[in-house]
């Protein structure tokens, strides 16, 4: 079977967006929730802010003229987070289909709308 060359790169699709609320299901931090900042479909991860944060110190610098420490939020799999539902709480992602065709995504629980 002939591959295109758009094929060579198949990233995980990612149901998870930018901007979804998630609550945290495994690992030490489980329970906490956040919004994603930021989606890295290659690496499967997601950057919830103020989840999986690390503290870095910074040396000082000339260009940085106070040094000190500042919190990095760092990119967590996503399959460690669940969606909220408004309904439900954190709950998995559906797709389904409006009247006109639009594909979007529900909830696996209510069916509603996320
Ligand atoms: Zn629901």
């Amino acid at each position: 079977m002939a591959r295109g060359p758009h094929q060579a790169h198949v990233a995980v699709k990612m149901k998870l967006r930018k901007g979804d609320t998630v609550e945290v299901r495994s690992g030490k931090e489980r329970g906490e929730r956040g919004t994603i900042m930021r989606v890295l479909p290659k690496a499967n991860k997601v950057i919830v802010e103020g989840v999986n944060v690390v503290k870095r110190h910074q040396r000082q610098t000339q260009a940085r003229i106070k040094g000190g420490i500042i919190d990095k939020d760092m990119p967590m799999s996503a399959s460690a987070v669940s969606i909220i539902c408004k309904k439900d709480g954190p709950t998995r992602i559906g797709h389904d289909f409006r009247a006109d065709g639009t594909k979007i995504r529900v909830c696996k629980k209510c069916g509603g709308e996320l």
